[in-house]
């Protein structure tokens, strides 16, 4: 609607659009909510249930956000998003920083504003991070988003990736049993980027915890199947507002996106049956 009246008022005053909408002033709140609020991209359940067209380009999606996660066309790797870039580890276990061009079949990703902090005792395993952060969210409130950041050196570092598919495309979970990519990594010093979603959140993504990685030297990466530290550095951005992007393609508006894939997508977030 902001676009529509700003080309109107450009047509009308005859001055170049683009220093019109430059210049598009926003308020204070207009800011602040911009930056408190998680952007999705579609929905988890239509890329489990092989969805995997980009529906936004890279450079559009850092628009929406400096820190995030999610994939890219064809499911051409784990995406990180990190202090503005958007990073892509692939299924051959390099990492890159994705081009603008590149499209985006789903992601979520926020302006980081650290709410909370806290320094994480040492952690055998995800799921003993899982029960950390998710105390921490319970204590402050458990129905906002959260993006986490959690810096260190890990012990263990289990990450997958996964190779691009090429259409028609298979279900997610049938597409990682062949194409699924699994890098063990040892005392490797990164960030784990991470979103909470509450629990009424299982129709449009999963309730819970969703953790990507990236080394520190940015070459290694991918989404956590496992990990270990002695002790990491976690910050916390609590968020109240949710937006959501919906491809308009044939295509995707013919998928049930209501069908219960909570199964299929527990296996691919997890590799657990
Ligand atoms: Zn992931």
């Amino acid at each position: 609607m902001n676009k529509i009246k700003a080309i109107l008022l450009a047509a009308a005053m005859m001055i170049p659009l683009t220093a019109c909408s430059a210049q598009q002033p926003e308020t204070k709140k207009e800011a602040e909510n911009n930056r408190e609020t998680v952007y999705q991209v579609a929905l988890l359940q239509s890329l489990t249930q092989g969805y995997y067209d980009g529906i936004i380009k890279v450079s559009e999606l850092k628009q929406h956000g400096d820190t995030g996660i999610g994939t890219f066309e064809g499911v051409n790797g784990e995406m990180i998003v990190l202090d503005g870039k958007v990073y892509q580890a692939l299924g051959d276990g390099s990492v890159q920083e994705a081009d603008d061009n590149e499209t985006v079949p789903f992601s979520n990703v926020t302006f980081f504003d650290k709410d909370l902090s806290a320094t994480l005792a040492q952690t055998a395993d995800i799921n003993s991070l899982k029960d950390t952060l998710t105390k921490t969210v319970s204590d402050n409130g458990r129905n906002l988003f959260y993006m986490v950041k959690i810096s260190g050196t890990f012990q263990k570092m289990n990450v997958r990736s996964e190779l691009k598919q090429e259409k028609p495309y298979k279900s997610l979970d049938k597409a990682l049993a062949t194409d699924q990519r699994e890098f063990n990594y040892e005392n490797i010093a990164g960030t784990v980027v991470a979103l909470y979603c509450p629990d009424y959140m299982g129709g449009l993504n999963t309730p819970g915890w969703h953790f990507h990685f990236i080394s520190d030297d940015k070459t290694k990466g991918g989404h956590i199947l496992d990990l270990a530290f002695e002790s990491a550095q976690a910050e916390f951005d609590a968020t109240q507002d949710f937006d959501m992007y919906l491809s308009e393609n044939a295509e995707f508006q013919k998928m049930e996106l209501s069908k219960d894939v909570s199964d299929a997508i527990k296996k691919v977030e997890t590799n657990e049956e």
